[in-house]
Parts: C-alpha cells; structure tokens; sequence
C-alpha cells in the first residue's frame, strides 16, 4: 500500500470502499482506480525505442543521471486509468445538476459541432488577421448580440471567467475615478451580504474597501439601509441581479438613480442573467458595468474549474476605459485594435489574446439557434421550473423567503429542526439517491442554506423524480432516520471524507514511499 508524505493511503481499501466487499474492491463493473503513481511503474515507459546507434548526446553535464519519476504507462493502461476515472464523474450528461447559481444547464451538442470546424478549432491567436477574418467576425457578432440584449452601448470580450469580468468592471470603474481625479477620495464599495464570494474579492483587489449592504426580511437589499451607507467616499455598488436568493431586487432602479447621485458607479453582477436574458435590460435599469458568464448563460460544458468567459458590458460612461483588444470593422474588414495608442482611455489588457474564442463560438451558436424569442422562452421555463421545484418541495422543506421566486429556489434548514440532520447530511443522502446536491450553506444570509437551480432544460418528469425524492429523504428525517442520513453516502465509490482534515492538511502531491516511510516514523 503507497502511503503519502503524512502517512495515509494514497489508494482506497478495498473492503472498506465497497458497502458489499468484494475481493477486488471493484464493484460489479464499476472498476476501482489507483492513482496513476501506484499503477505505473517508474523504470518503464509505453513505449520501446531503440537506443540510437552512433550518436553521442549532445547534452553533457546537463543530462539526468536517473529517470524521472513519471509512472510509464503504455497506452491502453493509461485510456484504461483516465476511462475508469471519468465513469465516477458526475455530469450534466447524466442527471440533473441542481447547483444553484452556477446554471449548470443542458450543453446543445451543435455547439460542440459548429465549435470543431477546423476555421475555429486550428487557428491560432497569432496568425495575421487577413487569414482570420471570420473569426473576428464571430467575435464582433457575438459583442452585438451581448449589447443588444443587455441594452449596453459597449462589451469587452476578452474576460476569462465571471470572477475576471468582475475584475475587468471594476478596474474601468477605477479608470473612471483616477480620470475625475477622484480615485483616492472614493475608496468604499457596497455589496450586498448575500453576494457571492468573489464580488467582495474584486472590490479588495482592486484596492475598494467593502462595506456590507445588510439584506431585508425580504430577501432583497435594505434600501434605508443603502440610502444611509451612500457618501462621497463611495466608489460604487456591487449588487447581483436576480440576487443570489433568486429574488428580482425590486428597487434596482431606485438604487441605481441614488448611486449615480452619490456620484458613484453601478457593477451589477450578471451570473443570474439566464432568469431574464431576453425579458429585461440591465442597460435600462440604470448599471454601468456587468459581466456575462457565458459558460452559465449561453451553455458551454463548465464546472470543476473548466472553462470560463466573462464579456463585461459597459455603460457610456465607462466605455472609454474597456481594455485592449478589440475588435472593430471598417469597410466589411474586421481588425484588432492591440494598441494603445489608439484607445487612450484604455486601462490595459486583461489577456495576453482575445479571449476565450472555443466558448465564443459555442455561445453564438446557442444564440442564434434559440433567436431572441427563444432566448427570452428559456428565461421563462428557467423560472417557471424553479417555481415548480419550490412550489412541490414546500409541502416538506422550508423556503427561505415568502412568494415566487425566479430561476431559483430556495430554502433553509429549519425543517431539519430536531432531527438531529444537519444540511451537509441531507446533501450526503442525495448522492445515494442518485442526485448530485443543490448548493449549500450559500448564500449565508440563510441558515443551512439549500439553494437549487433546475434550468430550463429539464423536463417536468425529471423535475418530478428529483422532488419525490427530495420529499422522501425530508420525511425520512423527520421520522428519525438520523442515522442513515449521518452514514451517507454509503452507495457512492468514497464516503464520506474528512473535510476539516483535507482543508487544514490538503495533501496534493504524491509522495514516494521512501518518503513516505520517513514520513511515518
Ligand atoms: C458563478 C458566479 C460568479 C463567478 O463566475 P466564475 O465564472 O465562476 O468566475 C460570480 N457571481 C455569481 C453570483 C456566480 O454565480
């Protein structure tokens, strides 16, 4: 058995990985994996090349006097390794994936068609532009689509995720400060309590302070509270909308007018535009600054750190500050604009190219096969579905707030009040039911927080499979079940693993075992 550099196994048990052991550890055809380490062995490799004959190594001293440890593998071992491992993934390709706020959402298969021919697949970011015009061109389309349906006059494209559209909003916001000489006067931003993590992040790292916007019985932003936080030390907002409890924050034009009064910008967080794309424009609720996950909203496969693209709208008054690149078309000729010098205003790049070209692609796919009409139809049955979740689930659970929702529900933990079931439980208890858990304990204005997101593209009947089992579960732990819920998940290939453990020692690399002997004694 390999141990790593803190002692502990680096493969499973066997017996204690299976709730029935076997003598393998493998479960019927579902195939234990070890780690590629512990399978390879480090004197061989996948392939026998002869040793050259007559040919003296040119690199002297700097030849390695052993062979690397890389475990060597020959082919179908390492397809076998990377097959095995991918069948104990969980994918929007197999089931619901209910995580609310990260619209995991079904990925139409043209997109991953139109997104492989070889005019956007082979090309490079640094081919001469007259052999790409196609490309620019795609990029130019998919920035008029972004703008018309965010009612916004300008978009940069170049941002790689929501966190870094964030980021992209903000500096312009900066820009525009230094450039009224009002940078170092106006340093406070307001975000809401209920905001996801990375909002507070950007305003830090762009040098704001934040100042927390407490949230009303309500769901939605205290406005008394947010007129009375307004100064002319304040540099902006950050609000998310629909909020991160799937709520529409109704006074957002009010709060828009006041901090435009103040003399401060509005960076609206745009995660949640897949409940409005279509129906509302950010651009006429009053918001300078919004990014667009297009991995969320548009489609495009995302999660465990995958990919990720950010267009950020911008409002008239902070268009002069987008960043380098863009592109501009003159005379049916599409051009990079990559130069300073040409947009002085700019506050710089935000990457070393143009984007994330395989998602834009895939984005526009999304757009134009839906229409605008189409587009504003998956809104709808976004927020109808999850009206539909959190109308069936209430019969048993407890939603977090009273009345609709919009493309998200949620709820809280006091219907587990007394059972002894925590929320982590009932997340842990799903998995052995089949489904991977909503979003928990976010946002944190919500004790125990259950935060579910079905997207428009599940049927009514998988909606129903998913609450009836919700439903089940929730009874289960009413009537005592505690223990069951407290084991699980017992069908899943790991149980459940000790989290504090694995955030205070995080163990990330594989250790040799000679280390790992020195290690334990
Ligand atoms: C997903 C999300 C983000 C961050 O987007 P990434 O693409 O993951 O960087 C920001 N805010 C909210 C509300 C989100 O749901």
């Amino acid at each position: 058995m390999s141990m790593n550099a803190q002692g502990r196994p680096t493969r499973a048990v066997p017996s204690a990985a299976a709730a029935a052991p076997t003598h393998t550890g493998h479960r019927a055809l579902q195939l234990e994996v070890a780690l590629l380490f512990d399978e390879g062995d480090f004197e061989g490799t996948g392939v026998d090349l002869p040793e050259p004959a007559g040919t003296a190594s040119r690199l002297g001293d700097l030849a390695a006097d052993e062979a690397p440890t890389l475990p060597g593998l020959a082919e179908p071992e390492a397809m076998r390794h990377y097959v095995r491992l991918s069948q104990k993934n969980y994918a929007i390709d197999m089931g619901i994936f209910p995580l609310g706020s990260c619209t995991m959402k079904h990925n139409p298969r043209l997109n991953e068609k139109v997104a492989r021919m070889p005019g956007f697949a082979d090309i490079h970011p640094l081919q001469p532009q007259s052999t790409v015009q196609g490309a620019l061109e795609l990029i130019a389309q998919l920035a008029g689509w972004l703008k018309e349906l965010t009612g916004m006059p300008a978009v940069a494209m170049s941002p790689k995720a929501g966190a870094h559209g964030e980021l992209c909003g903000m500096m312009a916001i900066k820009a525009a400060l230094i450039a009224r000489g009002e940078a170092e006067t106006r340093t406070r931003v307001l975000v809401p309590e209920s905001a996801h993590g990375t909002n507070p992040a950007t305003a830090v790292q762009c040098g704001f302070t934040v100042d927390k916007l407490p949230a009303s019985t309500d769901g939605r932003v205290d406005i008394a509270a947010f007129r009375e936080k307004l100064g002319d030390d304040v540099a902006g907002i950050m609000v998310t909308n629909p909020n991160t409890c799937g709520l529409f924050e109704r006074d957002i034009r009010e709060m828009a007018d006041l901090v435009h009064e103040a003399g401060g910008y509005f960076y609206c967080d745009g995660a949640n535009f897949n409940a409005i794309a279509g129906k509302v424009r950010p651009g006429d609720l009053g918001i300078d600054a919004m990014h667009i996950n297009l991995h969320k909203t548009f489609s495009t496969p995302h999660g465990g750190g995958g990919p990720g693209s950010g267009p950020t709208v911008l409002s008239e008054a902070l268009a002069p500050y987008a960043p380098l690149p863009f592109v501009v078309e003159e005379e049916g000729r599409f051009r990079l604009v990559e130069d300073a010098s040409e947009a002085e205003d700019a506050f710089g790049r935000m990457t070393a190219f143009h984007g994330q070209m395989g998602m834009f692609v895939r984005a526009l796919t999304y757009m134009l096969s839906h229409g605008g009409d189409g587009i504003a139809r998956a809104a709808e049955d976004a927020v109808l579905n999850a009206n539909y979740v959190l109308a069936r689930l209430s019969a048993e659970m407890s939603p977090a707030f009273d009345g609709h929702c919009m493309h998200e529900a949620l709820f809280s933990d006091a219907f587990l009040k007394g059972t002894g079931v925590g929320t982590i439980d009932f997340a842990k208890a799903m998995i052995d039911e089949g489904f991977h858990p909503m979003t928990m304990y976010f946002p944190l204005v919500v004790p125990g927080a259950m935060l579910i997101e079905p997207t428009e593209s599940e049927s009514k009947r998988s909606l129903d499979e998913f609450c009836d089992s919700l439903l089940a579960l929730a009874k289960d732990a009413k009537s005592g079940e505690a223990e069951k819920f407290k084991s699980a998940p017992r069908l899943a290939p790991r149980r459940r693993l000790d989290e504090t453990q694995a955030a205070r020692r995080p163990v990330l690399r594989w250790q040799p075992e000679a280390a790992a002997a020195m290690a334990a004694e």
